[in-house]
């Protein structure tokens, strides 16, 4: 185990019960075990991006973890799969997408883990939950960059 740092996740789902799929995924991950909650999001409602489908639901959580980044990522995983993800095609539809969006200050580039989040500054479902709870990590040209996408507040 390693030192707590912060960890800020990404959640988004667009099948079956999806507000209901977001919500009790960040209690599900401010429980895992070596974590704590730090800030949870509102949830947000949003057209799909690159994607299709029904509007999705949105939220960003961050928790103080010890779990090093792979083994997050694979608890995640786990998650998804319990909300019976699956992976048709590129950007499809989903039950429950759980992404790593940063890791403390760490740049990771492996084959199953890239931090930050390639796309995350280009998504408004992402950077604006993310500007509720961290505002320091999202500046006011960044959002006016995607103040086009739609998106509310729920
Ligand atoms: P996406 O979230 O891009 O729509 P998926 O959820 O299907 O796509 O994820 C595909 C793969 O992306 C995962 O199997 C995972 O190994 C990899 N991946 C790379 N970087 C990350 C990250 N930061 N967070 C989550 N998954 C990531
Ligand atoms: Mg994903």
């Amino acid at each position: 185990m390693r030192e707590p740092l912060i960890a800020t996740i990404g959640l988004g789902a667009n099948l079956g019960d999806a507000q209901q799929a977001v919500q009790e995924a960040m209690q599900t991950i401010a429980a895992f075990d070596y974590c704590q909650l730090h800030a949870a999001s509102p949830l947000y409602r949003s057209a799909p991006v690159d994607s299709s489908g029904p509007d999705y639901f949105n939220a960003v959580l961050q928790i103080s973890t010890r779990l090093n980044a792979p083994d997050l990522l694979a608890r995640l995983h786990q998650l998804e799969r319990g909300a019976g993800r699956e992976r048709p095609y590129r950007n499809a539809p989903r039950t429950l997408d759980l992404d790593i969006l940063l890791y403390g200050a760490a740049r990771i580039d492996s084959p199953t883990l890239t931090v930050p989040h390639p796309r995350m500054r280009q998504r408004a479902f992402v950077l604006r939950p993310l500007a509720d709870i961290a505002p320091a990590l999202v500046s006011a040209q960044e959002l006016q960059a995607v103040s086009e996408q739609v998106i509310e507040k729920i």
